[in-house]
């Protein structure tokens, strides 16, 4: 049986730093339906981002062959490397970093680990930062599930003709495949933070839908055409292809009249394919 996370907060004895996003989960249902959207087995390595308290730890713990977290808080780190050890079966399996996830050496951290999945709960501040720092090498993992602030997971997650569709949606999911898990009232945290919060998974096995070498650009596409949202895709592209920019939509077979969050990623995919056949031409 887990130690209900609110014993494990209470046994934590610290005040919640804010200038460190701590905002702990207090919702049973919400730490299993991370846990379990993140398909953990024995031969499963997590990296936890930001354990706090380990009342999300606990449930990777229950599921995963070994967690490795990675923890700024000393505070987080001494408790997880003492007092938890008592309350939390399968604590022996944890390996506590104390450091920074956006430097920390994530080679050394994980060294020899495969079958590798990452979760979070991230502090709202620098979830992206620390996201798009993982991105960077989208081979190393398997699947990651990570909760930021609602307004967040709905840009990452959403689909074309949408008001939260845009520039961070189309990089992302050039790399992964996203999907919404649940979405998280400010009522399951200690202390409530002031906005609601949204779970994505992040499924990165198999081919990326952009091909690597085409990613940069398709990321200089994306930022060219969402440069202005209320003008047409033809307009904001414009910006990097001047006179010739017709000729691109009409060889990538796009419809330069429409804006830019009409478009589907395919049509970005295609007009990035046209830059790099000019380029190698
Ligand atoms: N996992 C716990 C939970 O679900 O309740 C705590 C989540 S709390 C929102 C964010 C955690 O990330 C805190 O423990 C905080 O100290 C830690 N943190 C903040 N910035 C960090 C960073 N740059 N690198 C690693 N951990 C960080």
């Amino acid at each position: 049986m887990p130690t209900p996370p609110r014993e494990l907060i209470a046994a934590f004895r610290h005040r919640a730093r804010k200038s460190l996003g701590q905002n702990f989960l207090t919702d049973a249902g919400v730490l299993q339906a991370i846990a379990e959207a993140a398909r953990l087995g024995p031969e499963t390595t997590v990296l936890e981002v930001g354990p706090g308290p380990g009342v999300l730890t606990q449930e990777l713990l229950a599921r995963a062959g070994a967690v490795v977290a990675v923890e700024k808080d000393p505070r987080s780190v001494a408790f997880l490397g003492g007092a938890y050890l008592d309350l939390v079966a399968g604590a022996a399996n944890l390996r506590v970093i104390e450091g920074d996830a956006l430097t920390v050496d994530l080679d050394a951290a994980l060294a020899g680990a495969s079958d590798l999945v990452a979760v979070g709960n991230l502090p709202f501040n620098v979830g992206t930062a620390i996201m798009n720092r993982l991105l960077a090498q989208p081979d190393r993992w398997r699947r990651w599930v990570f909760m930021f602030q609602r307004e967040v997971a709905r840009r990452l997650t959403a689909e074309p003709d949408s008001k939260a569709y845009g520039s961070l949606s189309l990089a992302v999911q050039s790399r992964a495949r996203v999907q919404p898990v649940v979405d998280v009232p400010p009522e399951a945290f200690v202390p409530a933070p002031q906005i609601h919060a949204g779970v994505v998974l992040f499924d990165l096995e198999g081919p990326p839908s952009v091909p690597l070498a085409l990613q940069p650009s398709f990321d200089r596409v994306v930022r060219s055409a969402f440069a202005t949202r209320r003008k047409t895709l033809r307009n904001n592209l414009k910006r990097i292809f001047g006179d010739e920019t017709d000729a691109v939509l009409d060889t990538a077979g796009v419809d330069g009249r429409k804006r830019p969050e009409q478009l589907p990623l395919a049509a970005f995919a295609a007009l990035a394919q046209v830059v790099e056949d000019r380029n190698t031409d």
